[in-house]
């Protein structure tokens, strides 16, 4: 079935506008036509998002919770009309679909009820030296806020930042993936039955080029959520007008099993983080760390896991197609490579990769080297490798140029290896469960990013901090004067010996970092099992 939605500018598919098709990727149908817009279009969007703006931080925190609220039942009550679009512009499993948007809707809620002590004003102490003053601090809405969005979640991702952005203040314009543009316009529709006569949320369908319109805009920050390349030219364009960006690019997250571990639990939680959504999860699970004295029963599980799930359009199917076509050949090209290179296929392999689908792929014995390891696969695909501690584990996953998630599954030792860890969010005996948490910050280092979308960091990620200073009584010493004499610059230099003089001894820090001291006091430990002598203790304070 075609149907044909417009956008919320005066821009109409037909005529001589161009426009973009979207596809259902497990059949080929043709679900949709949107209007591809062009930068005279963006403009004018982000200037009626501009005239509204006033409007809606003006609103209040308590007037913006209430149109959020109303927003957030009437997304929950058309929730299987969204879960439809999803499913058919991603061709994902409607299970999946919804999943995705109750975490999106929870996410709404937080923001919506959250704004207000997370961004309000604060009194602050105003220190010793200008203790005359009354100091406060809150955090004032940016104005408009473009949010540039992928297809691989394409309720939930956006949301991360849609929701956080009109909590805080501000109004948006979304440019949603051009392989999901009906869920965009799904999303600024249906909250413009809230807020008819405001442009809080509007959409701007297209290809790349709308994107970076968006990016020349004017807008008062970009919201990027995609490949770290795209990530890099938004980049780029913002620069020229000093426009801030928050970049949430890919992933290559590791998980680690220990040899405490429960090893059908991470096997089980392996395979969800590696297959579901058809491995097209920014935090999905990529390759796998595990120790070597559980090593071959953790694949022997994992496999087991792999054969029992597979990918198509039957109602047994748990994986749904691959949604970008181009993505086939990224998957084909990874596991030609890893295979050519030594690595082995314990479930699927070459011929696994289809026309539209991809079967789960379980590879071990893969070179570190190999792209299957090194870049980001977004297939049912993942790599396992035999390590000797999980030393070893956090070296190898520290590696990597990605840093947005990780995993850890053992018994005992999972907050000290998650520090360890150089991603921006870790899950202990579980996969991808900071994303749905949403007091939590989401958001990488190294080329998956920088900036943060959900919880109080998501909320000021789209706030400028305002700081106000108010004379409460005149000192008696006043800094800010050309009155000020010698002897009152004798009095500060008295008053900076008491306060800060004591400061001159330097503490006695560790002169390793204390991770590296902590390894090497457990590996004596090993070592010395069974001798405990003081000479055994290691020198490092
Ligand atoms: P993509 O980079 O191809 O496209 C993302 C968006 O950018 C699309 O809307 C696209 O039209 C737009 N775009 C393309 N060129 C542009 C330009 N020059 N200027 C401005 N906008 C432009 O990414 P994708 O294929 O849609 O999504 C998959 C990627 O997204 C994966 O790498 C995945 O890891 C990543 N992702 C990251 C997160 C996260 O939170 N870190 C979440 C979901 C997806």
């Amino acid at each position: 079935m075609t149907t044909t939605t417009t956008a919320p500018s005066d821009a109409a598919p037909g005529g001589d506008r161009p426009t973009l098709e979207s596809i259902n990727p497990a059949t080929g149908d043709v679900v949709g036509v949107h209007p591809v817009h062009e930068e005279a279009d963006v403009r004018a969007a982000v200037a009626r998002a501009r005239a509204s703006a006033e409007w809606w931080a003006g609103l209040g925190f308590d007037g913006r919770r209430e149109v959020l609220t109303q927003w957030r039942g009437v997304i929950t009550r058309r929730l299987a009309q969204l879960c439809d679009v999803v499913h058919q512009e991603t061709g994902k499993p409607h299970g999946d679909a919804q999943l995705e948007c109750a975490l999106a809707i929870d996410h709404l809620a937080w923001a919506g009820s959250h704004a207000e002590k997370v961004l309000g004003r604060r009194r602050v102490s105003p220190g010793l030296m200008l203790a005359n003053q009354a100091a406060s601090v809150e955090y004032r809405p940016l104005g408009v806020v473009g949010v540039i969005g992928p297809w691989n979640y394409p309720v939930f991702t956006p949301m991360g930042s849609i929701a956080y952005a009109l909590a805080a203040g501000n109004t948006v314009v979304f440019k949603p993936s051009e392989l999901t543009p009906g869920v965009g316009t799904w999303l600024a529709d249906s909250l413009r039955e809230v807020v008819p006569d405001h442009d809080l949320l509007q959409v701007v369908t297209g290809y790349g080029e709308t994107g970076a319109a968006l990016c020349r805009a004017g807008v008062d920050k970009v919201a990027f959520t995609g490949s770290t390349a795209t990530g890099k030219r938004v980049m780029a364009a913002c620069a020229e007008t000093l426009t801030p960006v928050v970049i949430e690019a890919g992933g290559k997250d590791a998980l680690l099993v220990d040899e405490d571990a429960d090893l059908e639990a991470a096997a089980d939680a392996a395979a969800w983080g590696a297959f579901a959504n058809a491995g097209q999860t920014c935090a999905g699970v990529e390759r796998v760390y595990v120790h070597e004295r559980v090593h071959d029963r953790f694949v022997e599980l994992l496999a087991e896991r792999a054969r029992a799930v597979h990918a198509g359009t039957d109602v047994d199917a748990k994986i749904g197609p691959m949604t970008m076509p181009g993505q086939l050949d990224v998957v084909r090209r990874h596991v030609a490579d890893a295979l050519a290179r030594g690595g082995r296929a314990v479930v699927g392999g070459n011929e696994a990769v289809g026309d539209r689908f991809v079967q789960p792929t379980v590879l071990v014995d893969v070179p570190e080297d190999s792209e299957a390891v090194t870049e980001e696969t977004f297939g049912p695909t993942v790599t396992v490798r035999r390590v000797r501690d999980m030393d070893e584990a956090v070296e190898l996953t520290n590696a990597g140029k990605y840093g947005l998630g990780s995993a850890i599954f053992t018994a005992k030792r999972g907050e000290d290896l998650a520090r360890r860890l150089r991603t921006g969010m870790t899950s202990i005996n579980s996969v991808i469960s900071f994303a749905g948490v949403p007091t939590l910050p989401f958001g990488g280092v190294g080329d998956s990013g920088f900036g943060r979308i959900h919880g109080p960091d998501g909320l000021r990620e789209f706030t400028y901090a305002k700081a106000v200073t108010r004379t409460r009584f005149k000192a008696p010493l006043n800094l800010t004067t050309f009155d000020r004499t010698p002897e009152q610059d004798s009095t500060v230099a008295t008053l900076l010996l008491a306060l800060h003089g004591h400061a001159t001894q330097l503490p006695k820090l560790p002169r390793r970092p204390l991770e590296t001291i902590r390894g090497r006091r457990r590996e004596q430990a090993g070592a010395g099992r069974g001798q405990a002598t003081r000479s055994s203790q290691p020198a490092a304070r």
